[in-house]
């Protein structure tokens, strides 16, 4: 397939305003990462200024990123650095528990690299970064998107223990693309089967995201959809792949916002998910999904309402 070229309505608002910077210092006088910066999301600029109507006091907000800012494995759509890892630092809980009071976050996504190297992969510092927020911050939603731990589903059992009010796990894209687009290590039913044992063993919620642009045909896209809800997904997100650097895959197409938005009709309104973001824009851990969480959970809202709340905050994209 030939480059696909970059669109119009692929245009984001560049970072600026005080609540930027003052959640760049929050996490650098804390030795803190974020997948924002780590994988440059396009949305950073919306998110850290706290334009995304975050309900966090609509102050901005961030994604944290445990356990350092070099991954085991090395995907080919992501732009996270690979090798080197360094120790856990075992001062990042509470680091992170203090940059969640000092951003004024009432609900926190915690995402993380993938550390192969540990002996339990960085399952236990991930379910203790988690309690230490829940402890010190009564009432916080934790939303985390975790590693697939190689399947273990006694690593997984340790997030579920910490009894975050989300977890994600990302398929990330179709099965039959699944390598060349993820590290060797990561696999469709693999990811699934994570994804299925926190269904299985708890009430808590679970999400996954989709990317489009990797030359996958819609059948395997609905085919993926419909995988993931029978494995009991209650939310997803669908967003446009782009390519980091001239190192990563290459674009395959750029799907059109109304493409996006047949896809999240025939997630909720066809396969039952209770929630779908569905964008070009729309990441993993963007705001949307959030505010659907947060007024069924904290507000008692019904998914038809809640639904109707996170609809309202979309990213805006600048006019061309
Ligand atoms: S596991 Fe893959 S997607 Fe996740 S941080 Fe590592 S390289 Fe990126």
């Amino acid at each position: 397939m030939s480059r696909a070229r970059k669109p119009d309505w692929l245009k984001m608002r560049p970072p600026s305003g005080q609540e930027f910077t003052d959640i760049r210092e929050t996490l650098r006088d804390r030795n803190l990462h974020t997948v924002c910066e780590e994988a440059n999301c396009p949305n950073l600029g919306e998110c850290w200024s706290g334009g995304a109507g975050t309900g966090n006091g609509d102050g901005g907000t961030a994604t944290f990123m445990l356990m350092g800012d070099r991954c085991s494995r090395a995907c080919n759509f992501c732009d996270v650095q690979t090798g080197g890892m360094e120790p856990l630092d075992p001062d990042e809980p509470a680091n992170v528990a203090d940059a969640v009071a000092e951003i004024g976050l009432d609900y926190v996504v915690l995402t993380s690299v993938d550390r192969d190297d540990l002996p339990d992969q960085g399952a236990s510092h991930f379910a203790e970064t988690i309690r230490e927020i829940k402890d010190r911050h009564p009432g916080i939603l934790v939303e985390v998107l975790i590693p697939d731990f190689q399947g273990e589903e006694r690593l997984v059992r340790k997030i579920v223990d910490a009894d975050p009010d989300v977890i994600a796990h990302n398929v990330e894209t179709v099965e039959r693309l699944q390598f060349p687009v993820r590290d060797r290590r990561a696999g469709y039913d693999q990811s699934l089967s994570v994804l299925e044992q926190v269904d299985r063993e708890s009430d808590i919620y679970t999400k996954t995201s989709v990317m489009l642009g990797h030359g996958e045909y819609d059948h395997e896209v609905y085919q993926t959809l419909a995988d993931c809800r029978e494995r009991g997904v209650d939310i997803v997100t669908l967003g446009q792949y782009l390519r980091p650097s001239r190192d990563h895959l290459e674009v395959q197409r750029y799907d059109p916002p109304d493409k996006y938005e047949t896809w999240r009709r025939v997630a909720e309104e066809e396969l039952g998910f209770l929630y779908c973001a569905s964008g070009p824009m729309v990441r993993s851990s963007y705001k949307a999904g959030e505010l659907f969480v947060d007024a069924v959970l904290r507000e008692g809202k019904s998914v038809t309402e809640a639904r109707a709340d996170a609809r309202r905050t979309q990213p805006r994209q600048t006019e061309s």
